[in-house]
């Protein structure tokens, strides 16, 4: 007997749930790609992106994922031979590295492991060591989408500035723009990046890249930079399409516009809180499986943890096993295992994921942890009780008190 029927969810890292109200207002006729309503639309929604970023600055949007605003932002800001400092806490800041070396520069890596986030006195020290100041640009991830750690942006920056160091500070904001806490100029933070599909709650297909004005001047000169990217005609369109370099990605820009809008009405404090108290659900629901058997989070100290993923380490083969009961036989798609891989486990199936980003309320992610006890209890695997009833009541607890106010 299979009970399968009904919405699934898919509650990976990404893409993250599109809202009703998001796919409805795509749900229309091609505008006018040259003037009228999509004029005003693009401009409204870049100033509500700065908002998002903390930013007065800089916004563009590309057509492309995240890796395509991993190159625009390398090519708007460095020339070959250049040397940037690449702080890996996982999968994804090594990525953009390697990237840049694809694109001749010279890639220094830090890497911090895969159960830790970045160490800034590390990179203060580092710093302070290049005297000659031949480090342009320090790259690191706020949240790594394979490890589920979360860097504090904060701390890193302070650490750039407190060596007297002239360089830029870029970081990958592509899992937690609108997930978690983020203050682009008020961190000094000089480039940033993101992308529609996760916290921004729009399918797949935009991606952002902000800078400051001292990105802006610093890199005027940069010499990787390419027609398609370069980010000055963006920010100065002469015509209404060199915002896009060619033609506006329409139905993306309404969905969101309505993105936006359901942000924005509920308050960047309050997307930020519910993510931190929905992810302490998890958490609570963790630490009581783990009390007894093996599984664990990823992440063990709960101040370098994600807000809007969660990395579980069950032992292999049990997150594969996991995770293939709860998509067969509750409707529910787990992530994989993403670069956890060991000698013994060549194919990360001790890991799995969940998402938690964007458009999620306390039904959502309980209704997957109890999904997730159902599938345990399927495969006999070895837990501690309670671990939902603990998830419930970290939900319950919030009730009553004042909302978080922007
Ligand atoms: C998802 C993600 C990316 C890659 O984005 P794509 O849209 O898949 O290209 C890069 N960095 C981080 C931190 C991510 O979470």
């Amino acid at each position: 007997m299979n009970l399968n029927q009904g919405r699934n969810y898919v509650a990976i890292p990404g893409p993250s749930v599109v809202p009703d109200r998001v796919l409805q207002a795509m749900h229309r006729a091609s505008p006018n790609i040259y003037s009228g309503e999509i004029v005003g639309l693009v401009e409204g929604i870049i100033d509500d992106l700065k908002r998002v970023a903390g930013t007065v600055f800089h916004s563009t949007i590309y057509i492309a994922n995240g890796h395509g605003v991993w190159e625009a932002s390398l090519s708007n800001t460095l020339n070959p031979g250049d040397r940037i400092l690449v702080l890996s806490t996982g999968l994804f800041a090594k990525g953009w590295g390697e990237f840049a070396e694809r694109l001749g520069v010279d890639v220094e890596y830090i890497d911090f492991g895969m159960r830790a986030g970045t160490d800034a006195s590390i990179v203060h020290d580092r710093l302070k060591g290049d005297k000659s100041h031949l480090i342009k640009a320090v790259l690191a991830v706020q949240v790594d989408t394979a490890t589920s750690v979360r860097n504090d942006i904060a701390l890193l920056s302070e650490a750039v500035r407190s060596a007297n160091h002239p360089a830029l500070l870029m970081i990958d904001c592509i899992a937690s723009l609108a997930c978690e806490e983020f203050k682009m100029d008020g961190w000094g933070v000089d480039v940033m990046i993101a992308g529609s599909q996760k916290g921004l709650m729009t399918p797949p297909g935009l991606g952002f890249v902000f800078f400051s004005e001292k990105a802006r001047n610093t890199c005027e000169g940069a010499s990787l930079r390419t027609p398609y990217w370069d980010w000055n005609r963006r920010i100065n369109p002469e015509e209404f399409y060199f915002y896009f370099c060619g033609t506006a990605p329409t139905h993306h820009l309404y969905g969101l516009r309505e993105a936006l809008n359901m942000i924005l009405a509920e308050g960047l404090q309050a997307v930020w809180h519910r993510h931190e108290v929905l992810a302490r659900a998890i958490w609570a629901a963790i630490e009581r499986w783990g009390a007894e058997g093996q599984l664990e989070p990823n992440i063990a100290d709960p101040q370098s943890r994600s807000h809007a993923v969660t990395t579980f380490r069950a032992g292999p083969p049990h997150g594969t096993k996991l995770r293939n009961w709860t998509e067969d036989n509750a409707g529910l798609t787990l992530g994989i295992g993403l670069g956890m891989d060991t000698p013994d486990d060549p194919d990360s199936t001790g890991c799995f994921r969940l998402g938690h980003m964007g458009h999620l309320n306390p039904h959502m992610v309980l209704g997957a942890l109890a999904s997730i006890e159902s599938g345990f209890a399927a495969i006999d695997y070895r837990r501690g009780s309670g671990a939902v009833e603990a998830a419930a009541e970290v939900c319950a607890s919030e009730f009553g008190k004042p909302p978080a106010g922007d």
